[in-house]
């Protein structure tokens, strides 16, 4: 795929100085994470890396939700595919598409948990500002931006276990939620709003939804006007506290649980899900995340 294309799935702005604004535009399948639009994330994300005008970074979308998460409509199939034909290969893994565990693994190691790793390690601040419903992966990308603002309709949740998984691939929930809540979140599958996220600590601010651009971008173009090494050297300051408090060791040991359970799931059924806790998905997509 060429890069007009996957570029054609974000829009890349420059809406103030030192401000670049990254913006999901997949609204008609309300932002769901295809392997073209993560890649298209990635890509942008690298421009605004290589732009050394460019200070803070926002994540925002078009459309009434930030994102319904991972894009179910693709198989496992379709998705190691594409991970073979469209993928930048900066995970180190490749393989994409050998049989069994292996090309599956692979395929969510590059797709899923290593680019999103890239960006909570982006040098320069980034904000997600967050709009409607932010479900399963899109949390990832909410998660490794470092600061979150959210409209107050926004709803968050991560529904996977419902599915025969026990999270979705990044498990920031401990450190986002709190261990206990974490579970919480988790058992139940329930969405949660802003206002509840905000008390938890995993949002930084609820702003009504007409005020949510305008609010990301002055607190953006605040930060563009601190010096630039200060503010990446403060990002990586608190990163690594949380580094050495393992968070990423154990963000790689629940990727591990994550796999172990697409694994039962297509021993027991055949494909990449457990549906059976769903009888309204009677059409049972052929993979959860
Ligand atoms: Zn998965």
């Amino acid at each position: 795929m060429k890069a007009a294309d996957t570029m054609d799935l974000v829009r890349y702005e420059n809406p103030a100085e030192g401000v670049a604004r990254v913006v999901l535009a997949r609204s008609e399948k309300h932002n769901s994470l295809n392997p073209e639009l993560i890649f298209a994330i990635d890509e942008a994300f690298g421009q605004a890396m290589a732009d050394d005008s460019v200070k803070v970074v926002i994540l925002s979308a078009d459309g009434r939700n930030f994102s319904a998460g991972h894009d179910i409509a693709d198989t496992v199939e379709d998705y190691q595919r594409k991970m073979q034909d469209i993928s930048p290969r900066k995970s180190g893994w490749s393989g994409f598409q050998e049989p069994g565990v292996h090309g599956w693994y692979a395929s969510e190691k590059e797709g899923y948990l290593e680019s999103a790793r890239r960006i909570r390690n982006f040098s320069k601040p980034t904000i997600c500002a967050v709009k409607g419903k932010c479900i399963a992966g899109a949390l990832i990308y909410a998660w490794v931006c470092d600061i979150i603002v959210a409209a107050d309709n926004a709803l968050f949740s991560d529904p996977v276990v419902d599915f025969g998984v026990s999270g979705v691939e990044w498990l920031a929930h401990p450190w986002e939620l709190g261990a206990r809540k974490a579970k919480e979140f988790l058992f139940t599958a329930d969405s949660w709003n802003a206002a509840e996220a905000h008390r938890l600590g995993m949002v930084n601010h609820v702003v009504p939804l007409d005020e949510l651009e305008a609010f990301t971008l002055a607190m953006a173009a605040k930060i563009a006007r601190k010096p630039a090494f200060a503010l990446k050297l403060a990002k990586e300051a608190v990163n690594k506290t949380l580094d050495i408090q393992g968070q990423q060791n154990a963000i790689d040991q629940a990727f591990s649980l994550h796999h172990l359970c697409h694994q039962q799931n297509f021993r027991v059924f055949g494909y990449g899900m457990d549906t059976s806790n769903l009888p309204s998905m009677a059409s049972a997509p052929k993979k959860a995340g």
